[in-house]
């Protein structure tokens, strides 16, 4: 028998689509997910590979900055689900959280697959149609702009495994496509296009927290690429991080360069080179780095020189040769200048399929408060393909789950005007 209750259609199982569901399934609705995929959450069993940064637990005014142009929508989505709120939510399903020394927040199982094997067990026990290997083509005849809930259902296109495509009847669409990075977990951005075509404002994928490139010579790359220079003080465009970065063979990475990403990207949109500079030492102003320098011996190499007076490892000392080629550096004046501003031209970023994120997708404008497209009522989105941006330290999965999470309320609340509906079809 066709069950009476409000039927919500989920596309997209990261952790998006996922906490949407359970959040949904928990009240009156019946809720399918649509993945396509063969399996649920791959960006997320990813993200938890080197250690699952769940959230962070610094107090909530820095926390919501982290957003930046986007703190904003950031303030109202946090308040509505919390760092604490998404601890709670981890530890319901069995998995404790930990506070690490830098704040961030990770499940005490430290990988992604235990919490998302309870995940889906917990929105199997509450009902929740799970359907892999399906992937959302579009949406069959938009809703009108004044459309209210229950005037008509929508119909989303599906194609299956077998290449048969299906339609899908819902009083209400959830879409958690994610963005566009790492295309092979399943986010590949293509829905952008299809959203244009349907008149939503839109803005094309950019990457976020990536590495950018770096013509390093080659005896510098061949000897520090693979090499971490940790405690350091970064500044792009006026804007400043601590953190550590990363040589690769092609360029930096690193939680400092991704804490910049923002001022970088625009400085590259600009100019054709972007400005990084680096202050080794941070801790130590240039007049205690060249009293201590002053003491040296002159005889000595300035690696040695550095190593002895200031601790500066070999590596970060190459790089303040590499970065300074042709900056003399005879006085302890000079190379205490150098040590506080080593300047790192960088000539473009990595690219899409190397980024923890992307920036772009779908524009802010495009939603009302509950994240539904404006133009398509009872269509709502939530997590990465909306245009927003932060750096990595917990802020993106954070980001991801506060917007499903409103996006459930919002659906809830749309569909509170339906006292009964008739339930789920799908004709195949
Ligand atoms: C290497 C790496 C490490 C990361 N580490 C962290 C971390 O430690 N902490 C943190 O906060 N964040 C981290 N992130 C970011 C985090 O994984 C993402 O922010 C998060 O996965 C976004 O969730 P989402 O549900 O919006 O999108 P996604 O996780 O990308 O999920 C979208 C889903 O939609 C599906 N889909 C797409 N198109 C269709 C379609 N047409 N039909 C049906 N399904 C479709 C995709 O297959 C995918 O499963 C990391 C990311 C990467 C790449």
């Amino acid at each position: 028998m066709e069950s009476a209750r409000p039927r919500i259609a989920i596309v997209g199982g990261g952790p998006a689509g996922l906490m949407a569901a359970q959040r949904l399934s928990a009240k009156n609705f019946d809720v399918a997910l649509y993945e396509a995929k063969a399996s649920f959450g791959r960006k997320f069993l990813l993200a938890g590979r080197g250690g699952l940064n769940l959230t962070h637990s610094e107090d909530s005014k820095k926390f919501i900055a982290r957003y930046g142009p986007s703190a904003t929508f950031f303030q109202e989505k946090l308040a509505r689900f919390s760092p604490d709120d998404l601890r709670s939510w981890s530890e319901d399903l069995g998995i404790k959280t930990f506070v690490g020394s830098s704040g961030r927040v990770f499940p005490q199982t430290f990988k992604a697959s235990p919490l998302l094997r309870a995940w889906l067990r917990r929105l199997q026990e509450q009902g929740v149609v799970l359907q892999t290997d399906c992937r959302w083509q579009g949406i069959k005849s938009l809703p009108p702009r004044d459309a209210k809930p229950g005037d008509a259902p929508l119909e989303l296109r599906i194609l299956n495994r077998d290449g048969i495509e299906f339609t899908v009847i819902a009083d209400a669409i959830l879409l958690a496509l994610g963005g566009a990075s790492w295309p092979r977990m399943g986010s590949d951005g293509k829905w952008l296009q299809s959203f244009k075509q349907m008149g939503v404002p839109c803005t094309e994928f950019q990457p976020s927290n990536c590495g950018f490139n770096v013509s390093w010579s080659e005896s510098f790359k061949q000897r520090y690429a693979g090499t971490a220079l940790k405690n350091l003080g970064l500044t792009a465009g006026g804007a400043h991080a601590k953190g550590e970065i990363m040589i690769a063979d092609y360029g930096v990475e690193g939680g400092g360069v991704y804490a910049l990403g923002r001022a970088l990207r625009t400085e590259l949109r600009e100019n054709t080179q972007a400005r990084l500079v680096l202050d080794l030492k941070p801790d130590l102003d240039r007049d205690k780095i060249e009293q201590r320098l002053s003491s040296q011996r002159t005889k000595d190499s300035l690696s040695s020189r550095l190593r002895k007076s200031i601790k500066l490892a070999p590596a970060a000392a190459a790089l303040l040769r590499e970065c300074h080629a042709g900056t003399e550096l005879s006085s302890p004046e000079q190379v205490a200048a150098a040590v506080k501003a080593v300047p790192v031209a960088l000539t473009g970023s990595q690219p899409l399929e190397r980024a923890i994120s992307s920036v772009g997708g779908l524009e802010l404008d495009a939603v009302n408060h509950e994240l539904m497209i404006k133009n398509l009522p009872g269509v709502f989105v939530a997590g990465e393909m909306l245009d927003w941006d932060a750096p990595t330290g917990g802020y993106l999965l954070q980001g991801t789950f506060a917007t499903a999470a409103c996006a459930a309320e919002g659906i809830e609340n749309w569909l509170s005007v339906l006292s009964s509906h008739s339930g789920p079809t799908s004709s195949q």
